[in-house]
Parts: structure tokens; sequence; C-alpha cells
């Protein structure tokens, strides 16, 4: 037993070496985002071995017949991150989220609800985002199954952090279903039933590897919502984990309770008042703004069937949201991007995704400021900030290129993704 445990780790120290042993790339960055600086940086090499970065350096750092990739004409980002996906859940514009996720959790395989959702995880290579939260509505852990699958390289992706099935009180956020038909909630959330109920919950989330740890503070439109002491509990136990914990709120109560318990960020946060901002700065909790553009707004309109004369709504939730964006920044919140984009307003996953950097730009964030809290920033509140989100030596080589002026012609710009390597495999190489 004892010599075939040596002989075992003898083969994995081989394959290990083995894999140390791939060749070494040298990228040409004309403008190189440094995300923790939040700069840009002209005339930089990034020297990749494997999947992970070497060293930033000057061009003449280039060993001769090295092996380059050029993208002098561009500039650099490590790969973005949306900090708030549901890539296991997809619902068309004119339906109802409740009576799609009944029917979903009734009508849906996992196997098809899974292989759906691994196409649309490609999607998100495809516009540069190489690291997705994904924050529950995935069944029972076909978000940790989707990880994995990546992971091992059975299927493209971005790197997955998976909640698992977010924790709420009773009925979570499905409404109007009857009394004997609850159980079916169950599929979708971990249903929270007093403070011993809350550490259980935890215990079963860690042994099913999650990666974070998602709750509803609130369930508007269900009136149910979860204790402070329940809350607490989850924090806490989360703690002993080394998992964070995000609070869904809508409601200004329901952040405040969440802020009490000792959650590390609010997603959402629509309602939030600016003594609940002061309360999230002080105490140093992030805000995952979730809105989305004029333009998103107009075909999610259009598609959901709303009257194109009656579309005023729009411009009071879009005055809303970018009053509450701005006054959180000014009370020094700090701000991680994520979309929360799961309605099919056609195009791609991915593409939806980035409604967000739109979203933000449009409420008056600048540019780099964008980028910083869609990378440094949120691996950062992921306690990854060595690994992604930047491009520094032993990070790992996510690494995109974008064409245009980032500072001067952002939207255009961002959209523009000519190349993506993620953990050191490029997926798209197109220097035009
Ligand atoms: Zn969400």
């Amino acid at each position: 037993m004892h010599k075939l445990f040596v002989f075992l780790l003898f083969i994995l120290c081989l394959s290990e070496s083995a894999f140390a042993q791939q060749n070494d790339t040298y990228i040409k960055a004309g403008l190189l985002y440094d995300s923790e600086q939040n700069a840009l940086l002209k005339n930089k090499v990034i020297h990749v071995k494997g999947n992970t970065i070497i060293s930033i350096g000057a061009f003449n750092s280039i060993p001769e017949n090295a092996e380059i990739i050029d993208l002098t004409e561009y500039t650099v980002l490590p790969g973005l991150i949306d900090a708030h996906t549901h890539v296991l859940f997809s619902q068309d514009a004119s339906e109802d989220f409740s009576e799609h996720s009944i029917h979903s959790l009734t009508m849906e395989s996992d196997a098809i609800r899974t292989l759906r959702g691994s196409k649309r995880a490609k999607s998100y290579l495809d516009v540069g985002i190489t690291s997705v939260k994904d924050l529950g509505n995935s069944g029972l852990f076909l978000d940790v199954a989707l990880r994995d699958a990546i992971n091992e390289g059975t299927i493209d992706g971005p790197r997955i952090f998976a909640s698992g099935p977010i924790m709420a009180a009773t009925g979570g956020q499905v409404y109007g279903v009857s009394p004997k038909h609850q159980n079916l909630i169950d599929l979708e959330y971990r249903i929270i039933n007093g403070v011993e109920d809350a550490k259980i919950a935890v215990r079963e989330h860690v042994n099913q590897k999650v990666d974070v740890i998602k709750i509803c503070a609130d369930n508007i439109p269900n009136n149910t919502h979860l204790s402070i002491a329940e809350m607490k509990a989850i924090v806490e136990t989360a703690k002993t984990y080394t998992l964070s914990v995000v609070a869904h709120s809508i409601t200004n109560q329901s952040a405040w309770n969440a802020i009490q318990a000792g959650v590390d960020g609010i997603e959402h946060g629509f309602k939030l008042a600016d003594s609940t901002l002061t309360l999230m700065a002080k105490k140093k909790v992030f805000l995952v703004p979730t809105e989305n553009s004029r333009t998103y707004m107009n075909t999610y309109g259009k598609l959901a069937g709303y009257d194109s004369n009656d579309l005023g709504w729009i411009d009071n939730y879009l005055d809303r949201m970018t009053k509450r964006l701005n006054r959180a920044i000014q009370k020094g919140v700090t701000i991680v991007a994520g979309s929360d984009n799961y309605t099919d307003i056609r195009g791609t996953r991915g593409e939806s995704s980035r409604d967000m950097f739109r979203v933000y730009f449009e409420a008056g964030m600048k540019p780099l400021d964008i980028l910083q809290s869609a990378t440094y920033i949120s691996a950062l509140n992921l306690n990854k900030q060595n690994e992604i989100g930047v491009l520094k030596s032993g990070a790992k080589a996510d690494i995109i290129a974008i064409k245009g002026h980032i500072t001067t012609d952002f939207i255009n710009t961002i959209e523009q993704i000519v190349f993506v390597m993620k953990d050191g495999n490029v997926y798209l190489s197109n220097p035009k």
C-alpha cells in the first residue's frame, strides 16, 4: 500500500513537471491596463508560461527567437469579471419569472438545463469575460457541475465561482405557489427555517464545494425575509470556511439587516437610502449594481410587449438608478461590476452581460473606474486578487485585448475584442 502511494506520488510529480515545461510566450501590449494602479502603461510585454504570468517587462526584455503575440496596436487588459450571473437560467422577456421557474423545475431535465448553460458559458469568453460569479437559480448545484466541467477542460467557459442554491426564507423568490406545491421551490432554493438550519445549510453547501454563499435578504414580491439572526448564523458559519456571503436585496430595510448580519456585499440594492450607503462604506460592504442601460431596456420593453408610447417608466427607472449609483460612489461605497442579465433579449448571454459597461458609463462612471470594478476590485472581493483581474507576476494568464481608445470611446472599444486568453489557452485571436 505504502509503495503504491509513493509510486503514485512519483507519477504525479512527473506530470506536474511536464505541464510546467510548456512554451514561453511573450505578449507585446501597445497599452497595458494596470488594474491595481488603475492606469494605462505604454509598451509592455507579458511573459506567459503555461497558464501563469511570469513577469511584466519592457519590449527589450524579450529573448531572441521567442514566441511573440503582437498586440502593439491594442490595449491589453486582464480578463473581465462579471460578478453577478445566472448561467443556468434564461427566460423570455414576455415570461413571468415565477411561472418560468416552475416550468423549468418541472419540465426541464438537469441535463438539458446544463447543456444550454454550457453554450451560454462559452459566450462569455467571446466577449472577454473570463470569470463569473454565478449566484444561484441553477437547480441543485448545476452551477458547481458546470464549473467543474470547465475546469477539467470538458467544455469551454469562464472560471465560475458558484454559489449553489440561494438561501432564502419561506417561498424563496418564487411567488404564487400553492401550499401543496411549495416543495418544488426546494429544487431551486435552500429554504432556511431558523438559526440552526441556517448553519446546516452552509455546511451542506460547503460539502458540495461552493465558492461563495448567496442569500436573499428579502424575497420581494414574496413578503417573507430572513431574520437578522438567521443571516448572522449564515455569515458566521461561512466565515469558518472562509466563504464570503452576498445578499440579494431590493428593499432598503433588508439591505440594512443584511449589513448588520455581516454580509460582504449587497446585490442590486435598488432602494438603498443614504444612511445605508454610509454604513456600507464604513463597513466596507461592496455593492453590485445590476441595472440596465436605455438600449437594453428599450429592447426589453419591445420584446415584453409594452406599448412603444408607454415607455416613460424606463426614464424614471434610469433616473433613479443613475442617482443611486452616483450617491453610492459619492459615499465611498466599493462598486463591483455585475450584470444579472438572464432575460433573452436576443444576442448571446455574453453580449447581454456587457450591458453593465454601458449602464455604468451612461451613469457617469469613468472608463478606467469601470474597468477596475470589473477586474481588480471584483477579484479583491473574491479574495483572488493575486490570481485574476490583474496582469502581474504569478497571476493566471487570463489576458484580453481590445481595439480602439478605451478612455475616449469606451463603449465601442470594450466591445471590440480582438484577443482572448484564459488560463494560458487562446480562445480568440483576431487582430484586425
Ligand atoms: Zn440575480
